[in-house]
């Protein structure tokens, strides 16, 4: 079959870009009809700068059918990668595979040094440039967002933004609902109750179905009411080995659009919405000296709605950690989910059994375990890793005694080329090799899982002579979530609770253990 070049184009939703990318589409198809290239399209849309290799679908398609390709017509290196990693494992590939890189401008064929030093600064200059364009674009927005225009792509609900201005102005009907909310607060109701009564009203609420609990507080905290622009500048850190996104400085613009509500009113709310939360606290069991750690804390899970199930301590009566009936709205309607409350003790007592259970079953799993011996292969694929890292430092002294060799003369062209391509072929065997190993090794670590076993075990024999504290650590080593279900009957509800048959009501319980 006849080779062709893979045409590198790209999509953009905005409709801006779309005509400078149609622009560059028309000048690489005048190119390819000037130069007599045949070619294939390949399109795709990539929003973001830092896209992974292994995420950009276009360059995916030209590596899994490089065969078929000749070259790469491109408008711009820039377009290749904005990123020095991407674009020289692209490089890679292609000077392997004997692919030339195409643009308008210049057509880069890696067997010339010079050519591939030109391609390496391209993509540094593109990679620079990427940087600079994200910080502008930053830069630009932080402005914005201290002259008090609203930037983020969502408006509050209450508000609408005006093109012109680029500021939010208000949306009469929903100010009514924003007023309304914090009339209620401010008379003393608690987010649960404001929530039933706009259902009840039938209210419509934003972005969801049903007003919930996290939209009325979303409400209250937002200081987009007291007409303020709030906008939070993250960065990206890595902390455990784990992305996050930390907040290096927050940018407030007051009286940068008109208020819903006065500023008198929006704190008078705020100051009560945290003297709520603070006196709630004290009651809700966290790790707070005063009121104790349940050893079930942050395990039991709603059987119906999947939520977290609240757990506090009674101070009336003498009955302990209560699990309180869930307040959640049932999915998509604004019913109640209503899985019925119990005293903690109840569900701590048939976890406990569970647990007896579940630990007669880890021992005969150690016992499996102990008897089915991996530590021969493991030996044997350890070798092979060594071996692997040994085969590899050869090559870098085959690359450096070719080098040597080039540099005393006395090969061909041909010749170098040949044996370089034969290093390079050998190496990435090698290098995926090694990957694989280091993947099989990994696997066979989980049979070394029997240590892990005989410390759960251990921890499951002495969970009754520790305190609430260290069982609830205990327990979360080996326990995922207790779903935890109670439905009482009607008649029964209106019962009072000291009544047996409202008393004794049933519960199920499903125990999520981490295996
Ligand atoms: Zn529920």
């Amino acid at each position: 079959m006849e080779k062709v070049y893979a045409m590198l184009l790209r999509l953009s939703r905005d409709k801006k870009e779309a005509d400078s990318l149609q622009n560059h589409r028309e000048i690489l198809e005048a190119y390819a009809a000037a130069h007599n290239l045949k070619y294939e399209p390949i399109e795709y849309i990539v929003s973001g700068m830092k896209a992974d290799v292994l995420d950009r679908p276009d360059i995916q398609q030209v590596i899994n059918q490089i065969d078929r390709y000749k070259g790469i017509l491109v408008y711009d290196i820039s377009r290749i990668a904005r990123d020095v990693g991407v674009g020289d494992y692209f490089k890679k590939m292609c000077k392997l595979n004997e692919l030339e890189i195409v643009t308008p401008y210049y057509r880069f064929d890696f067997s010339d040094p010079m050519q591939e030093s030109m391609y390496e600064n391209q993509i540094q200059m593109a990679a620079t440039e990427g940087r600079m364009i994200a910080k502008r674009h930053k830069d630009n927005k932080m402005a914005r967002a201290r002259r008090g225009e609203w930037i983020a792509s969502d408006t509050a609900f209450g508000y609408a933004r005006d093109k012109e201005t680029r500021r939010l102005v208000i949306v009469e009907e929903e100010a009514e609902i924003i007023r309304r909310i914090f009339k209620l607060h401010n008379e003393g109701l608690g987010s649960y109750k404001i929530r039933d009564i706009l259902n009840a009203e039938g209210i419509p609420a934003p972005r969801t179905a049903f007003w919930n609990l996290p939209s009325i507080k979303r409400i209250i905290k937002n200081e987009v009411y007291k007409g303020t622009v709030l906008f939070n500048n993250r960065k990206e850190i890595m902390e455990n080995g784990k992305r996050k996104y930390k907040i290096v400085e927050t940018i407030r613009a007051e009286n940068a659009h008109p208020k819903i509500i006065e500023l008198k009113e929006w704190f008078e709310a705020n100051t009560e919405r945290v003297a709520r939360a603070e006196k709630f606290a004290h009651y809700r069991e966290k790790p707070a000296t005063k009121s104790g750690t349940s050893s079930l804390k942050d395990l039991v899970y709603c059987g119906c709605c999947h939520r977290k199930h609240t757990i506090l301590l009674d101070h009336k009566c003498n009955t302990g950690y209560v699990v309180k009936v869930c307040h959640y709205l049932k999915d998509g309607s604004k019913e109640k989910c209503g899985n019925a409350g119990i005293q903690l003790a109840k569900i701590e007592k048939r976890v406990f059994h569970d647990i007896k259970r579940e630990k007669a079953a880890l021992e005969k799993y150690l016992l499996s375990l102990e008897q089915n011996d991996n530590s021969e292969l493991k030996e044997k694929k350890l070798k092979r890793l060594d071996q692997i890292k040994e085969q590899l430092k050869d090559l870098d002294d085959k690359d450096t005694n070719l080098l040597l060799a080039i540099v005393a003369g006395g090969f061909t062209a041909e010749k170098i080329d040949m044996m370089k391509t034969m290093l390079a072929t050998q190496r990435m065997q090698l290098e995926g090799e090694e990957k694989l190993v280091e993947a099989e090794l990994k696997k066979l670590e989980v049979f070394d899982e029997a240590e892990n076993v005989k410390k759960i075990i251990d921890k499951m024999e002495r969970l009754e002579e520790m305190t609430p504290e260290q069982q609830n650590q205990a327990l979360k080593t080996f326990i995922k979530k207790i779903h935890y279900t109670r439905t009482i009957p009607e008649e029964i509800k209106k019962l009072s609770t000291r009544n047996p048959l409202r008393k004794n009501a049933p519960f199920k319980l499903k125990i999520e253990y981490i295996r």
